[in-house]
């Protein structure tokens, strides 16, 4: 196994992922890096509240990437 980090390339508006940067070949958007980091990195889930309710049906390192102030709303959640 490699030490690099995984990378995800991910188009922004059809969701096609590729391990290379470029442009999507479905709809021309470019693809934006994305780092889901390892396989138990909590990142990888979506994000919940206090109760443990998910509010978000996406990743947590999608909304990081994509969203970021719903990443400082969702930190806030996570750690109150
Ligand atoms: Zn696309």
């Amino acid at each position: 196994m490699s030490d690099e980090a995984f990378r995800l390339y991910v188009c922004p508006c059809c969701f096609t992922a590729d391990l290379a940067p470029g442009v999507c070949s479905e709809c021309g958007h470019t693809r934006a890096e994305c780092d889901p980091g390892d396989p138990n990195n909590p990142c990888r889930k979506p994000p919940m509240d206090a109760a443990g309710n998910i509010t978000s049906r996406a990743p947590l390192w999608w909304l990081m990437r994509s969203a970021p102030y719903l990443r400082k709303k969702i930190e806030q959640q996570t750690n109150p």
